[in-house]
């Protein structure tokens, strides 16, 4: 006998699993999600949100959410790119060059025939958080649950049944399922199954950091990037520390209260010292 059963077990809580939890609930049917890490994710990851993602968010009921506090429509019409942020001569900030992107900020007429849903702009670590409200209240108490790790399940002709570790607690517990979703990212499901993963891994390294500022205001004496109609302005400078190396930086949404989220982006070799003044422990 198992100490839960559930309809369907889904292994991860980021974007994938989140997504099944909301949809699950939405077509009525019961599921348990458990996600190894005790939070969603601490770093921004990905960020712009296709009109057909948004078209999902607004049956699971998350959409006007989204676009409450994502990149306003009028400053998504373009990417930047310019010769980094600021600094003590007028070649700082320079524009290189702008490209019309995310069909100009919803106001090219095929981006509007081909979706009622405009394209969003908000990084995972503001976006899961909202996702993971809304399967909560979706899919009813205790049946959204982070911290647990499904360490070994096992497959029979019925179903499936998993060994779920309570990492707070540190109890483990059975969860039998008639259908187990792996939405891990890759790292449980697919190995025990012995799915294999193809192509070239370890591309390289990257550091990534989130910034949440007012400094697009600039500095006395410096010359910031400008044009807040470019949703993504991408700085590029040589990082003296790291030769070879580039940094950019991403202007990922901006806020009524005019605060800039800026994204760091630099791919760089492991055991370098830490970025920004940033301890290398914090450089992740
Ligand atoms: C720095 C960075 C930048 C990126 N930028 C982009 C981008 O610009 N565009 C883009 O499209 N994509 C980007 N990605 C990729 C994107 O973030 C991933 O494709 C996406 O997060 C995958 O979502 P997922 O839900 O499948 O898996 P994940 O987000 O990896 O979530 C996996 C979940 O599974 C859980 N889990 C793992 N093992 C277990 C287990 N045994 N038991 C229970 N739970 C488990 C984890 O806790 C986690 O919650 C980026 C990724 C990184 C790291």
């Amino acid at each position: 006998m198992s100490d839960v059963e559930v309809p369907v077990l889904i292994v991860g809580g980021g974007g994938a699993g989140l997504t099944a939890s909301m949809l699950m609930s939405q077509f009525g049917i019961d599921s348990l999600l458990v996600s190894a890490w005790p939070t969603t994710s601490i770093l921004p990851k990905a960020h712009v949100l296709s009109q057909r993602t948004m078209e999902i968010f607004r049956e699971v009921g998350i959409a006007d959410a989204v676009y409450a506090v994502s990149t306003p429509a009028e400053n998504m019409r373009a990417t930047a790119w310019y010769a980094g942020l600021a600094g003590p001569n007028d070649n700082y900030g320079r524009q290189i060059g702008r490209l019309e992107a995310w069909g100009a900020g919803y106001t090219d007429p095929d981006y509007v025939a081909a979706s009622s849903c405009r394209t969003a702009n908000l990084p995972q670590i503001r976006l899961e958080p909202i996702m993971r409200s809304r399967a909560e209240t979706l899919a009813g108490p205790d049946r959204v649950r982070f911290n647990h790790d499904v360490v070994s399940f096992e497959q029979d002709d019925d179903g499936v049944t998993a060994q779920v570790l309570d990492k707070q607690t540190g109890e483990q517990y059975s969860v039998r399922c008639r259908y187990l979703l792996g939405c891990d990212g890759g790292r449980t499901v697919g190995k025990q199954l012995g799915v294999q993963m193809d192509g070239v891994r370890n591309v390289m390294h990257m550091v990534s950091g989130v910034k949440s500022s007012p400094f697009v205001a600039g500095q006395p004496g410096r010359r910031p990037i400008k044009g807040p109609t470019s949703y993504q302005k991408v700085g590029h400078r040589p990082d003296p520390a790291v030769p070879d190396r580039r940094w950019s930086c991403r202007l990922r949404s901006r806020s009524p209260r005019r605060r800039c989220v800026w994204q760091y982006l630099h791919n760089r070799r492991p055991g370098l010292p830490g970025l920004f003044g940033f301890p290398a422990r914090r450089s992740v």
